[in-house]
């Protein structure tokens, strides 16, 4: 590899809007984030994914159970 041609990769701190710090490789020094997976909904279980596509709804049609 070339040297001086690519970003040096460094630890970087994640700090997000909830409180939570992390880290991660990266060119940048800091990132703020709004969400991270520790307060992001879909991860805390409070945003409820739509299960009821088209598989289900012709499941509860025609009571077919998984
Ligand atoms: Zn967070």
């Amino acid at each position: 590899m070339k040297k001086g041609i690519h970003p040096v990769q460094k630890v970087c701190k994640v700090k997000c809007a909830c409180g939570n710090e992390f880290e991660v490789k990266s060119t940048k020094d800091e990132i703020q984030l709004e969400s991270c997976n520790k307060c992001h909904s879909f991860y805390t279980g409070k945003y409820k994914t739509v299960k009821t596509g088209n598989v289900q709804k012709f499941k509860d049609k025609y009571g077919i159970t998984d």
